[in-house]
């Protein structure tokens, strides 16, 4: 609880309606999706923030930040708050809600800059760049993610990382308040006003500022980036017909295709994998495991249920990736198909034809006559030429319609509907998912499939046959990932335990068995298992927090804790 002066204080800084403290108003900043994993005593909530404050500008932030180091607050900022980790982790913190500062400050078409505040959703910036021929890399937790809280604090792996690398690669400039108010410039903007590098001139603080996954809200506050943009040769607009969620576009776009590439092995899906970085035609990229890929198709759990019951997916698409093909020319568009057939004749990967969706009835009489074939596709592997002809035949225009549009929002405008994704059981959890190699990347998804099928023949977590490793290949192959991911039912205490338990035997194994540091490594209990073992970062932390936050005014927890060094 703040007592009266306090919110006196803060209201004088950004005015009475940008102050908020009533329970019921604290207890929405409390409650997020699936934090049982994350808090370790299981509970649904977040510790209740004292209060939450809507600053306009970067001299309103660091007002606030100033206040908070006099007066033994702590402050905690969230651009869109999508996960637990923006919430705060204990008492008299308050809560920095930045949505009032959303605009994009510029664009600068010729150099691909972009300049924005906190809360410019990447939908926002994409459908801006985007008449200017140039688009911007988004996360796959959905368009409507900050795209300066993925650069700068959190993460940053997406389906567009195929071309456009990772969030913190592409930060080219911050303006950051600094945990004891100082605004400070990183940069060239510092320099000379500039947004086109964030390191130097003289040694480069990013690695302070972000480092690998970025401080969680715990460092102070970003109040500005820039971000790298990239060329688009697509279309800027289009029509659609149809409602929400399932609009369908009117027509395709030149030089713009979308694969479903099944493979016969892992091992398949590997290589080409590798083979088409290598040849750079991949635009955008996801590793979609079996039990997504059916849950794309289907609009109800029922449905669901019907298509895995039917057996055929199991035995087609155990390897899947799913790509956009973007060409800057007819030329250099002929010469990316040309390649991906090539790749996908040495793979023995096949285009799975998106003309055509069978109803749960066919499906059934599908999986009893190829019931006793390993392999369904054979003849598509052996004679590739039935490929194109299976991918051209008029059989279902709506469907194929529908097919490439459901690509095109997935792939390219990244409206995927993240917590849609769980509905088999509202219950989802992570584990592994080293942002390193993509040999690793499967490695780590063929671990957690392994690991989940004695919770799974218990009955603990839902059964997706065990591999959910999504994820994909990064830079055109120079780095991939691939997250273990798994369901549960929050309802039931038994499964959040269980979920719980798969999650510490992934960073268990991930030390054991070498396989890198995992997304979840982050914050409080994760520095004190992984820093010991990763060359003490934990103490640099340390260090970090007591010379630029002497006062402890950012709420930490998700970024390093006095006692982590115990
Ligand atoms: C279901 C789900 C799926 C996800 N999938 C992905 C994924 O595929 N790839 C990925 O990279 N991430 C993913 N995330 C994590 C996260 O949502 C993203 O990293 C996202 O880009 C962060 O943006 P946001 O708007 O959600 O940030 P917020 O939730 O607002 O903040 C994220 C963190 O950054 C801090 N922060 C926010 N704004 C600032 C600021 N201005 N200054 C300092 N610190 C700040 C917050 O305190 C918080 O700790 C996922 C999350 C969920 C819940």
């Amino acid at each position: 609880m703040l007592t009266q002066t306090e919110i006196n204080e803060l209201i004088n800084i950004v005015g009475a309606s940008g102050v908020a403290t009533a329970p019921c108003m604290m207890d929405t900043y409390a409650f997020y999706m699936n934090p049982e994993v994350l808090i370790k005593d299981g509970g649904r909530w977040a510790p209740r923030p004292s209060a939450v404050v809507l600053p306009a500008s970067a001299e309103e932030v660091r007002a606030i930040v100033q206040y908070a180091n006099r007066s033994g607050l702590k402050v905690k900022p969230l651009s869109t708050g999508f996960g637990t980790w923006a919430a705060a982790s204990r008492d008299r913190v308050i809560i920095l809600d930045l949505k009032r500062m959303n605009r994009i400050i510029e664009i600068d078409v010729n150099n691909r800059i972009a300049v924005i505040e906190p809360y410019v959703r990447a939908i926002d910036l994409q459908t801006e760049v985007m008449k200017h021929g140039l688009n911007v890399h988004v996360v796959s937790c959905g368009g409507n993610h900050s795209v300066l809280a993925s650069a700068t604090a959190a993460w940053g792996y997406g389906l567009s990382g195929a071309s456009m690398g990772y969030s913190g690669r592409n930060l080219l400039g911050v303006e950051w308040v600094l945990p004891t108010g100082e605004i400070y410039h990183l940069g060239s903007a510092g320099d000379c006003g500039r947004w086109f590098s964030a390191d130097g001139p003289g040694p480069s603080v990013r690695g302070v500022m972000r480092g690998f996954q970025g401080t969680m809200g715990g460092l102070g506050v970003f109040t500005k980036c820039a971000v790298k943009l990239y060329k688009w040769d697509g279309p800027d607009r289009w029509e659609v017909t149809g409602a929400c969620p399932r609009y369908v576009l009117t027509e395709k776009f030149p030089r713009l295709a979308f694969h479903a590439l099944s493979f016969p092995s892992g091992q398949a899906m590997r290589e080409a994998g590798y083979l088409m970085g290598e040849a750079e035609l991949e635009y955008s990229q996801f590793r979609t495991p079996m039990f997504f890929m059916v849950l794309g198709l289907t609009d109800h759990n029922e449905e669901l249920k019907a298509f895995l019951d039917s057996g055929v997916f199991q035995k087609m698409t155990r390897h899947v990736l799913v790509n956009a093909v973007v060409g800057h020319s007819e030329g250099e568009f002929a010469w990316k198909m040309k390649a991906l057939k090539k790749i996908l004749r040495r793979t023995r990967g096949v285009r799975l034809p998106l003309n055509v969706k069978p109803t749960a009835v066919q499906l059934r009489w599908m999986g009893r006559l190829t019931k006793y074939l390993k392999d369904p596709l054979f003849i598509l592997r052996r004679l590739p030429f039935l490929q194109d002809l299976a991918n051209a035949l008029p059989l279902d225009r709506r469907q194929d319609m529908d097919a490439y549009s459901r690509m095109f929002w997935l792939l390219i405008r990244h409206a995927n509907n993240t917590q849609g994704t769980f509905r088999p059981s509202q219950g989802m959890f992570t584990t592994l998912g080293s942002f390193d190699t993509w040999d690793l990347g499967v490695t780590q998804s063929d671990w957690i499939a392994e690991a989940k099928k004695e919770y799974i023949n218990k009955e603990l977590i839902l059964d997706d046959e065990g591999d959910l490793g999504c994820g994909g290949l990064f830079e055109h192959g120079h780095l991939g990932y691939l997250e273990g991911i798994g369901l549960y039912d929050p309802k039931n205490p038994a499964s959040v335990m269980a979920a719980g338990e798969l999650v510490e035997k992934g960073v268990a194994a991930s030390i054991s068995n070498a396989m890198g540091v995992p997304i979840a490594a982050f914050g409080h209990e994760m520095n004190k298992r992984f820093g010991p073992e990763c060359h003490h970062y934990h103490q640099w932390l340390a260090k970090i927090k007591a010379a630029l936050d002497p006062n402890d005014a950012s709420d930490s927890f998700f970024y390093y804790q006095t006692d982590d060094n115990e």
